[in-house]
């Protein structure tokens, strides 16, 4: 397990993160997101009594959409072209990339790496 503290503001707009509680098959969660900004997206999720993160996600392009997802518990980093639903039609396999630990104080520099890693995997 990695240790990501939550962040409580969004590491791109610095707007503060709404919070969204909700269950799945592996979890209780809390999900905090800046959804409304047309420029970016962060997410990320942590279980209900936890004080690191479970999961977080970026969009490293927007339009297109391509998002990159951790997974701290499992220690996977998944890239995922489109949207959900987009890649429940088309069946798409997500992309993996070698994990690294993300350092959301340094937004576009995040992004950037994150491009190189796609780029040499
Ligand atoms: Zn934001």
């Amino acid at each position: 397990m990695i240790d990501v503290s939550i962040p409580t503001h969004c590491p791109k707009c610095k707007d503060a993160l709404l919070n969204e509680y909700y269950e799945d098959k592996t979890g209780k969660y809390f999900r905090k997101h800046c959804k409304t900004k047309l420029s970016h997206k962060f997410q990320c999720a942590f279980e209900d009594d936890a004080e690191y993160l479970a999961h977080a996600t970026i969009a490293i392009s927007v339009d297109p959409l391509i998002r990159v997802s951790w997974n701290f518990k499992k220690e996977l980093l998944e890239i995922a072209h489109g949207t959900l639903e987009d890649i429940v039609r088309r069946n798409m396999e997500l992309e993996t990339i070698p994990f690294f630990v993300p350092d959301f104080s340094d937004y576009d520099g995040l992004i950037r790496k994150v491009k190189l890693y796609i780029t040499f995997s």
